[in-house]
């Protein structure tokens, strides 16, 4: 489906359209082979001479169409499911970088990414610097190395909640010839288009908002196709030099704009397998048919949570990048003007101890390890997500001690206050 519709068609509609006498819905290609005619078909589709499905390890139609709807909403060429967001950043760097290579990161990103960047990808040989998504773009110009393949930050960080200036991020990273690749996560594409403002490559973690409904784990990448490739061929050998396990296929050569997720598919898919089941794609594809309705609802909800927070005076601090004076606003303003997310952050006077109490008093709110889900949930990072720092290094990894990660639901707004407040007083 084209990209002239707007979001909340494309929600409902695009990835899936179906000829006369097909489902009208979805179907899910519960099967992990395809049947062929003759051996030499087959054989075409292993050479990628001819594009088609054998086996889901590398692609399914369900989850190909679900990937279309997400690429669609982004406004890129193409995309591909993974079975966790954790798999999406992980190819996505993956894809573009090898033992020996290097990629440039904002420090403010989900403490799983930072710790796949800098912990696992660092044992494959691939290393990362972290930089203040805050800093010149001198400071972060000069994190940069000869080996330097990518630019990597959130749109807006899980749980600091530091919205990403994606044009200055984007700006750096083409004046080194590598591409900006943004996890869109929290806005999703209802709130913010990364691509629109210089972003080459989008990841999500479906399990959040596109999902919904907390039933199924799992993660896209998106290519606005946009990154020219053969400009820099010398820093990505893997997409611009003939690939052996392909008889010698040039990807740039053979696909043009789609390389990146050809590459990502026939290669790490092929490979690695963390494809996502087309049992969890369905879902989350009924999570997308109501995404654009609510996106609003979280985001309405959300501001009012964060201005009744904001005037209690047992409450010690408010983040959420919509509460005028907040260190994001402006920015905010600019990249997700309807709206941010749902996730606040706050902490109580008195402390950890003050927090843990309010979180078992809360009744409506549950206590879950779990953001961006319909029913609104709450974390306390300290003494879960994070329990195993001392004071010191949360606040080093950008947590405060206090601070309590709330996400707001799509329930009522003031009968999620009412609760907020029932737990206050408790
Ligand atoms: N990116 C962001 C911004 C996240 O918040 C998360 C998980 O919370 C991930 C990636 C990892 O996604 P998943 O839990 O689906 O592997």
């Amino acid at each position: 489906m084209a990209k002239q519709f707007k979001p909340e068609t494309l929600c409902v509609q695009a990835g899936w359209t179906p000829k006369k006498g097909e489902p009208r819905v979805l179907p899910i290609y519960q099967s992990t082979t395809f049947k062929y005619e003759t051996s030499e078909q087959m054989a075409r589709l292993f050479d990628l001479e001819e594009s088609g499905y054998f086996y889901t390890r590398l692609q399914n139609p369900t989850n190909d169409a679900v990937a279309a709807k997400i690429a669609a909403l982004e406004g890129g060429v193409a995309g591909m499911l993974t079975s966790s967001g954790q798999a999406a950043n992980f190819y996505a760097i993956f894809n573009i970088c090898q033992a020996g290579d290097h990629f440039v990161c904002s420090s403010a990103i989900y403490g799983g990414t930072f710790n796949l960047f800098g912990v696992t990808m660092k044992k494959l040989g691939i290393e990362v610097t972290f930089v203040s998504p805050d800093a010149s773009e001198e400071e972060i110009s000069a994190a940069f190395r000869p080996n330097t393949k990518a630019l990597f930050g959130e749109t807006i960080s899980n749980p600091s909640l530091e919205v990403l200036d994606i044009e200055k991020f984007a700006r750096i990273a083409h004046s080194h010839g590598v591409p900006l690749i943004v996890d869109n996560t929290f806005p999703t594409p209802i709130n913010c288009r990364p691509f629109e403002w210089g972003a080459d490559i989008v990841v999500h973690s479906t399990t959040k908002y596109m999902d919904g409904h907390a039933t199924s784990v799992g993660g896209c990448i998106v290519d606005s196709g946009k990154f020219d490739w053969d400009a820099h061929a010398d820093k990505f050998p893997g997409l611009c030099t003939p690939d052996e396990s392909y008889h010698g296929l040039t990807y740039t050569k053979a696909f043009g704009k789609m390389a990146y997720i050809t590459k990502a598919t026939a290669q790490l898919m092929r490979d690695l397998g963390s494809i996502q089941s087309p049992q969890n794609s369905f879902l989350l594809n009924l999570g997308l048919e109501t995404l654009h309705l609510r996106m609003p609802q979280h985001c309405k909800n959300a501001q009012a949570v964060a201005e009744y927070l904001s005037k209690n005076d047992k409450v010690a601090w408010v983040n959420y990048c919509g509460l005028p004076g907040n260190k994001y606003y402006e920015l905010a303003q600019k990249y997700m003007p309807n709206g941010s997310c749902g996730v606040i952050s706050f902490g109580l006077k008195g402390g950890r101890e003050i927090s843990i109490k309010f979180m078992d008093s809360l009744k409506l709110a549950a206590i879950v390890t779990h953001v961006a889900d319909a029913r609104t949930c709450v974390l306390h990072p300290a003494s879960h997500t994070h329990r195993q720092l001392s004071d010191e290094q949360l606040l080093e990894a950008g947590v405060r001690p206090d601070l309590i990660r709330f996400s707001v639901g799509i329930e009522n707004a003031d009968d999620i206050i009412a609760d907020i407040e029932q737990a206050l007083n408790a």
